[in-house]
């Protein structure tokens, strides 16, 4: 393998050779070197995808800035090369290396893999492959670097158990530096690789694979979680921090452009809306907000250092920030020179307010996004995005008359109990919207209905029903696709085979570790690209490891089914999840859980954090003794269900 100088003179000689050879350099205003050679502990951040997507990764941005603040530490960024580059440096014998400093990943300590979606995974397979790390997890000795990996899609860990020595469960910011600290403590001690595994799993919110065993019944379906010691923990439960740290403003400013050229700043975390199909709303519970000062201070930050002009104000679901007028309008009123342009990427239907719309400062004015999710009120009833179409219909006549000439409405077609009336309905809806839109802008009016497939995710009250079928599914893009065309119309949508995959893999078990590396000795890498993605060697995977991939997404899982990802605990309960999934059979709604507490089970599990973190900041109730015992009673009715 090539030392780092030899990488560097390679380098020079490749890139001119290769697409947007920006993507490999590094030297970008903010990064961070360090002297190699004068910290104890190396990390590498990999976003298993291109640069261009990779470092619009909020998560991996803010992990590089606390590490980067830790004398002793340093943090570096790997990505994976597009396909042009990647023969380039299996060809010169070039391995993965990180940006800042050129060095080989297989010479750092750790290498963090940020996962948030599930079709990245034959891309992680691939990058340590790249690096010459060895690929399984068992195959690794105390020389290899430590493999962590993070994001939303290793809250069902077990596709990827076998690549992976720990998965970070939760919220980064505080565990990232509990994983440095018992690296370091291991390194003095000169330990072994079991040594540093158990130590690991003495962290809360750490699941080390290697240390749990699972079991199956005669039926193929999945039985328990077996821990090997009794020392590590089952369930493993996520990690939050009780409030967000004041945001990260020292991005790091790339030479070419990225999928979001702008400024992110996280104004708040967690959603209590309920959307039923929704990972994300389910598994970063609690809301969190921020201060509006802390925030404006930050863009204020954020802009000196970067010289970006477009602010992403991010959360699951902006306009329900509590005081999001008023934050609107304070950046407005601080920044009225710098003609900034402020972005709000999701918005609830029902809290778009027309002092928001006002508030919002798009010079551009270029497109306005909402996302209904489905276009008739019982689908909405059914997963838990109550909004009536009248009120659409009144926020996109406001949109279209503060002059947004482009309308994005985002659907979801396969829920449960959908029928081709539903999906008709989106095309009648994406028409009566545009016809709206036209009576103000006349022929500038346009809709693009952005249509993916629903997956059912672990985690969520739709954790039991199946997928929809390949057939459904073609047969109703196939009527959208018939119908919503024209002047003023676009349309685009996931490719089903796609959407199987991801079904797969969101509810999959141990067993379909083999199948992603068969599919990816096949040549499967870059899952989530249409033009990457091979199906065929995701099907000759299934073939040659002898699984049948219709059991992990067309299989009735029956209520008392024992899941695969339960030994990791989001901390909502099963049985809130279940009610949840009954209440939408019978069509009825959950509240927003800020007008009155459910009990979903973060209180029970995260108590002793609310009473010392009471007031705002949560939008859970506080817990006053007389709570605390109703939250200890409701965890022990649960353990005894
Ligand atoms: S504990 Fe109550 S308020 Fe908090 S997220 Fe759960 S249901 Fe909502």
């Amino acid at each position: 393998m090539l030392t780092r100088s030899e990488i560097l003179s390679s380098l020079e000689r490749l890139l001119p050779t290769v697409q947007k050879p920006g993507r490999y350099t590094g030297g970008e205003l903010n990064q961070v070197v360090k002297d190699w050679d004068s910290v104890k502990t190396r990390v590498a951040l990999v976003f298993p995808d291109i640069y261009d997507l990779g470092m619009s990764n909020l998560g991996l941005a803010i992990l590089y800035d606390l590490l980067n603040q830790r004398p002793e530490v340093l943090a570096e960024r790997a990505f994976s090369p597009w396909t042009d580059m990647e023969l380039a440096m299996r060809s010169s014998g070039i391995p993965l290396y990180s940006l800042e400093s050129k060095h080989p990943l297989i010479e750092f300590d750790i290498v963090g893999f940020s996962l948030p979606y599930e079709t990245l995974y034959t891309n992680t397979l691939n990058a340590l492959d790249l690096a010459g790390i060895p690929l399984f997890s068992a195959d690794r000795t105390a020389q290899d670097p430590l493999i962590i990996a993070g994001g939303h899609a290793v809250f069902n860990p077990e596709p990827m158990y076998a690549f992976i020595d720990a998965f970070v469960i939760g919220e980064g910011e505080e565990v990232i530096h509990e994983i440095v600290a018992v690296h370091q403590a291991w390194r003095e001690r000169k330990g072994n690789r079991e040594d540093l595994l158990y130590s690991l799993a003495g962290i809360e919110g750490v699941y080390v694979p290697a240390l749990y065993r699972a079991h199956y019944h005669p039926d193929g379906t999945f039985s328990r979680m077996e821990r090997l010691c009794e020392r590590v923990a089952n369930p493993v439960v996520k990690r939050i921090v009780a409030q967000l740290p004041p945001p990260l403003t020292r991005f790091i400013v790339p030479y070419i452009d990225t999928v979001h050229n702008r400024i992110p700043i996280e104004i708040m975390r967690g959603c209590t809306r309920g959307c039923r199909f929704c990972h994300a709303g389910m598994i970063t519970r609690p809301v969190r907000e921020r201060p509006v000062d802390e925030i404006v201070d930050a863009v204020e930050q954020a802009i000196t250092q970067t010289g970006f002009e477009e602010i992403g104000l991010l959360s699951l679901s902006s306009s329900d920030y509590t005081q999001i007028v008023d934050l609107v309008q304070a950046v407005n009123q601080r920044f009225v020179d710098r003609h900034l342009s402020i972005s709000l990427p999701s918005l609830r239907i029902e809290t778009v307010s027309v002092d928001l719309m006002d508030a919002v400062m798009d010079e551009r004015r270029s497109g306005f996004t909402l996302a209904p999710e489905a276009a008739t009120e019982r689908m909405r009833r059914t997963i838990n995005k109550p909004v009536s179409t009248e009120q659409l219909i009144e926020t996109a006549h406001a949109i279209f008359s503060r002059g947004w000439p482009t309308l994005k409405l985002y659907f979801m077609i396969g829920h449960p109990s959908e029928t081709m009336d539903d999906v008709q309905a989106v095309v009648d809806l994406c028409k009566a919207v545009l016809s709206e839109g036209r009576k103000v802008l006349g022929g500038r009016a346009t809709i693009h209905a952005g249509v993916s497939t629903f997956v059912p995710k672990p985690h969520t009250p739709f954790q039991w029903v199946p997928s929809e079928t390949i057939e459904n599914i073609r047969a109703k893009q196939g009527l959208l696709k018939r119908q919503i065309r024209g002047p003023g119309l676009k349309l685009t949508w996931t490719p089903p085979e796609e959407t199987l995959m991801e079904a797969w893999l969101s509810r999959g078990d141990r067993r379909l570790a083999q199948v992603i590396y068969a599919a990816w000795q096949r040549g499967a890498r870059f899952d989530a690209w249409k033009d990457g993605f091979k199906y065929q060697a995701w099907m000759d995977a299934f073939t040659e490891t002898g699984l049948d991939p219709a059991f992990y997404t067309h299989r009735h899982r029956p209520p008392f089914e024992t899941f695969p990802w339960e030994h990791i605990s989001t901390t909502l309960r099963k049985k809130f999840l279940f009610d949840d999934y009954l209440r939408s059979q019978r069509e009825e709604t959950l509240d927003d859980c800020r007008q009155g507490c459910f009990a979903c089970g973060i209180l029970p599990a995260f108590a002793e954090v609310r009473r010392q973190n009471p007031g705002d900041i949560w939008k859970c109730p506080d817990v006053s003794p007389r709570l605390q015992i109703k939250v200890e009673e409701i965890a022990l009715s649960e353990a005894l269900d």
